[in-house]
């Protein structure tokens, strides 16, 4: 065991180690951690749907049909109508010519990017991309291009230089630490310039952008583009599991046939996809979730801007408090926690060092009440840290560290 005993040992004296918490009520605006009812920011399910009552009987009606499990891989056992009917509302809400379900979000990103690119073609990735983009790129063998975040420029420039006949834009839509926004119009020109195709992770903006909450495209109002692929993850705002890649009907059809993750792990589960496929309904019935989550992200930045902490993000829905080092966002999680809120401390290689941060996120359901406990632990936590000569904000001793996970 002394190799890995040591690995530990070392995550631990970085402050790096990481311990899973047990809560209960992990969905809900309010969740029990130890023992104590805590304002719950750490959940990505942004429009409080996974508790819904239409959404859980969706779930238990799909178990009391179809059972519990799928049993195997849909090109040997087939598709459930439900697995097709799940397809078709997801291609309809991103208004895409085809879909194809993967049983995560991290699957259907390697999935996208093993099967579009391989040796000799070229990814142009984000600098601050998520990880499961940053192991499609490894997995598919394909020449990976950073390029700075957000950098249209920097982006432009590497594609001018690339001679690739494949050749693939990658980014987040919301990017999952920053909480800031893809320029997709940007992205789509070069890809139309350059002859690429635009990978979108919708990880986050599904059910958050757009007054619909149909992701990037409503945001920039945007038409169906031939060149898009997007990931739509199910798993957050549609408080289920799985994620929908849209896209060309060709591109789509390579991903059934050269996908392993779809080919090669068993379909999704009755419940998930029927829990999604409510999801999807209440959020198209229910559009003013989307205000309201947005509207209590707008009011959490304003507020703990206020109280002169080092805000990121509120575009969309996700914020953080950036910390420095992974010890003072340590500090400052366990501080909230104390004063009633429940975020938790990222750092490296989740965030690139320096920036370790508090990440937190609102949710549709939210209450006033709720959102005005959030701002009183953050004041009374920074307060703490304050007197504790703790300094809050991006430290620049450890920035640019080669700690992040980088394609
Ligand atoms: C959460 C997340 C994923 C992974 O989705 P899962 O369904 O949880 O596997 C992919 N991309 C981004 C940007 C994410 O935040």
């Amino acid at each position: 065991m002394e190799p890995w005993a040591e690995e530990l040992r070392d995550l631990e004296v970085r402050d790096l180690r990481r311990h899973p918490r047990l809560v209960e009520g992990a969905t809900d605006p309010r969740v029990r951690v130890d023992g104590r009812l805590l304002v719950n920011l750490a959940s990505n399910g942004y429009l409080g749907l996974a508790g819904d009552p239409r959404v859980r009987r969706a779930a238990v009606d799909a178990v009391h049909r179809y059972g519990t499990g799928a049993g195997s891989s849909r090109l040997i056992a087939g598709s459930l109508p439900l697995h097709a009917q799940l397809e078709a509302a997801v291609a309809r809400f991103k208004a895409a010519e085809d879909a194809v379900l993967f049983a995560t979000g991290y699957m259907a990103n390697l999935g996208v990017l093993t099967s579009l690119t391989g040796p000799g073609d070229v990814v142009f990735s984000d600098a601050l991309n998520h990880a499961s983009i940053v192991d499609g790129c490894r997995l598919s063998r394909a020449e990976v291009a950073v390029y700075r975040h957000r950098d249209l420029d920097h982006l432009e420039n590497l594609l001018r230089r690339s001679r690739a006949r494949r050749r693939l834009i990658v980014s987040d839509g919301v990017f999952s630490m920053d909480g800031d926004v893809a320029p997709l119009p940007g992205l789509l020109e070069l890809a139309d310039r350059h002859g690429a195709l635009v990978l979108l992770d919708e990880a986050h903006a599904t059910g958050v952008l757009g007054h619909r909450g149909r992701g990037s495209t409503e945001h920039f109002g945007l038409a169906p583009h031939p060149a898009l692929v997007q990931v739509v993850t199910l798993s957050k705002a549609l408080a289920a599991e799985g994620a929908v890649v849209t896209g060309p009907r060709t591109v789509v059809e390579v991903l059934r046939n050269r996908a392993r993750p779809f080919i090669y792990s068993t379909a999704p589960a009755p419940a998930p996809c029927a829990a999604a496929l409510a999801a999807i309904g209440v959020l198209e019935a229910e559009p003013w979730r989307v205000g309201r989550l947005r509207a209590a992200a707008r009011r959490l930045r304003n507020d703990l801007a206020g109280l002169g902490l080092p805000v990121v993000g509120g575009e969309a829905a996700i914020l953080g408090v950036v910390a420095g080092t992974p010890a003072a966002a340590l500090r400052l999680a366990a501080a909230l926690e104390t004063h009633g809120a429940f975020a938790p401390a990222v750092r490296p290689p989740t965030v690139p060092a320096g920036t370790s941060r508090v990440r937190l996120a609102p949710m549709a359901t939210h209450t006033d009440d709720d959102l005005d406990a959030a701002v009183a632990a953050f004041a009374a936590a920074a307060e703490e840290l304050r007197r504790e000569g703790i300094a809050l904000g991006a430290d620049g001793r450890e920035e640019g560290r080669p700690c992040r996970a980088s394609s």
